[in-house]
């Protein structure tokens, strides 16, 4: 059936105003217990409450690895509904480039350490000048670019990221040596829910919305994103953000 067909334009923009709010509302009813299987599976897990054998340990590593990937997917969809809505709450204040993105590598230890990569992070002429940002997005745009590049690099290769002042504000340049994106892929890459064929058999679990995101909460910032690859050799992605909105 020709469900598209069927409905005139005005109906159409009705039925994704409600797909909208329905994401919305289930993102945030599902926020509550979701929260609660993660404490509660890390309580477990800390053996306060009796020693666990090593197959009991292995199956509550399970569940808080899949509730893990729940809880951001939710977040995901939240900030979509967020941004369609045109609901970017910018919370500004003078920050440090340099804090940020380390924060963002510690954070992203366990992922970085498991795809063996290669790691590198340089800041040209530092010390940077403070930035005045909205700090907890500018570090989502950073986790987002950097989980990517080590995501889709293959053991052995390496990810660079690099920091420095520009005409235009601060630049922030991730380079890999990953798969890359094909000609067609690249111009894809920014949609929401996109994702590479050549991606999905070695990383299923990806949604296609970071990029959409991040995309997004960079312009927000007032700032601008680009990037360049080349199919198994490699991706660059960067962006810019001016020092003072
Ligand atoms: P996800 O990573 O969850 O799939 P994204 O929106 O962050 O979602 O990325 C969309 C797609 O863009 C990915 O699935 C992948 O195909 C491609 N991509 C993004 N970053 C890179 C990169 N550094 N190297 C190769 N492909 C990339």
């Amino acid at each position: 059936m020709k469900f598209k067909n069927i409905l005139g334009k005005g109906e159409r923009a009705n039925i994704e105003n409600i797909s909208s709010d329905f994401v919305s509302l289930a993102s945030h009813q599902l926020r509550t217990p979701l929260s609660a299987v993660k404490w509660n599976t890390e309580l477990l897990m800390a053996q306060k409450f009796g020693k666990l054998n090593e197959k009991q340990l292995r199956y509550l590593q399970e569940i808080y690895r899949s509730n893990e990937r729940a809880i951001s997917l939710v977040n995901d969809l939240l900030d979509v509904s967020r941004i369609q809505e045109g609901e970017i709450h910018l919370d500004l204040r003078l920050a440090k480039v340099e804090d940020i993105i380390e924060e963002v590598i510690d954070n992203l230890d366990t992922l970085i350490r498991a795809s063996r990569v290669k790691l590198n992070l340089e800041i040209i002429g530092g010390p940077l000048p403070k930035i005045e940002t909205d700090r907890e997005k500018f570090k989502r745009v950073v986790v987002n670019l950097l989980s990517n590049a080590v995501k889709y690099t293959m053991p052995g290769g390496t990810v660079k990221i690099t920091a420095e002042q520009v005409a235009s504000g601060i630049k922030v340049t991730i380079v890999d040596t990953g798969v890359g994106i094909s000609k067609d892929d690249q111009k894809k890459i920014f949609n929401k829910f996109f994702r590479s064929a050549s991606v999905l058999k070695f990383s299923p679990d990806g949604t296609g919305l970071g990029l959409f995101i991040t995309k997004a909460l960079v312009a927000a910032m007032g700032g601008k994103i680009s990037f360049s690859s080349e199919e198994n050799k490699g991706t660059t992605f960067y962006f810019t953000l001016p020092l003072k909105m």
